[in-house]
């Protein structure tokens, strides 16, 4: 006894103190990659060794289409790998509530032998619900950043405004009950991380339950295996009203690496009526937090 109190006490707190002391995020951390849409020489190169179609391009009438699906990303950095137009940065905080939101295209006029000829129209990154985090890059291409707030400062505020809303919609708590519906289990561990000394999420008033009969909102993980279906089905129908599903992870969002086939259905969206997508491959606390705070926003609007 004598000797974990005097372990305890050489620990100290670990928890993250609010305000003074923002969380911490490794600056490493791979977030979503970026194009550099104005300067991009050709489509190709990355959509093939994209190994989940997140970078898609279809080319119709000496025009292309190219496609960036945040959904379907795992942030693996093969694109950037061999696209000097592309970068992958550590922004996390990218959850939406339409599954369309998580898509940014350009279209192109094309050369003869394929390449961009001049950009016609591209759409942007917009509307994740929080003022800009500090954009970092790293690797092979790392570069200036864009500045509007430190990334580190994000888990404070956003929770500080989830407990706001959490108060004023639900009352005094939010309860999730989480369901594997297939994963690898990285989400999970990720959202184990939520509850760890360091994160804490119970200081927001979110608490995780094992009843779905007791929770609010349903985390969903994997791509949703057809043995895991009737399950989830039966745990969302358990739920009182009003509910939210929010779906995690790049094969929450769209099946991921694995997509759709015998074995997997492709995603949340595929069984139930989901609020919001996290996209990530998994995505960390940070982010599982904003789209948390995009659930409860959604719940607000009912
Ligand atoms: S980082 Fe995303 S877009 Fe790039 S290759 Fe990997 S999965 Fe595809």
């Amino acid at each position: 006894m004598l000797q974990i109190l005097r372990k305890s006490f050489a620990t100290g707190v670990v928890t993250t103190s609010y305000p003074e002391t923002p969380a911490e995020i490794s600056p490493g951390a791979r977030g979503r990659p970026e194009i550099d849409f104005a300067n991009w020489k050709d489509a190709r190169p990355a959509a093939e060794v994209c190994p989940t179609g997140a970078i898609a391009f279809a080319d119709e009438g000496g025009v292309r289409t190219a496609t960036l699906d945040l959904g379907k990303c795992v942030f693996c950095g093969l694109c950037a790998e061999v696209d000097s137009a592309i970068r992958m940065t550590n922004q996390c905080e990218l959850a939406k509530r339409r599954r369309e939101d998580l898509k940014f295209t350009a279209k192109y006029e094309l050369n003869p032998d394929g390449t961009h000829k001049a950009m016609i129209v591209s759409s942007s990154l917009s509307g994740t619900g929080v003022p800009p985090a500090r954009i970092e890059t790293h690797g092979r291409d790392a570069r200036a950043t864009t500045v509007a707030r430190p990334t580190n400062e994000s888990f404070e505020a956003t929770g500080r405004e989830l407990q706001a809303r959490i108060h004023k919609v639900l009352g005094r708590s939010l309860h999730i009950r989480e369901v594997d519906a297939g994963s690898c289990n990285g989400c999970e561990i990720e959202i184990v991380g939520l509850n760890s000394p360091i994160y804490d999420v119970e200081r927001f008033g979110i608490h995780f339950v094992a009843s779905p009969r007791h929770a609010d909102m349903l985390l969903v993980t994997g791509p949703v295996t057809r043995n895991m279906e009737l399950a989830l089905r039966k745990t969302y129908d358990a739920m009182p009203a009003p509910r939210l599903v929010v779906a995690v992870g790049a094969c929450g969002c769209s099946g991921g690496i694995f997509g759709q086939n015998y074995a997997s259905l492709g995603g949340v969206d595929k069984v139930l009526p989901v609020d919001v997508y996290v996209p990530g491959c998994p995505p960390n606390p940070h982010a599982l937090l904003h789209g948390i705070l995009q659930a409860i926003g959604r719940l607000d609007e009912r």
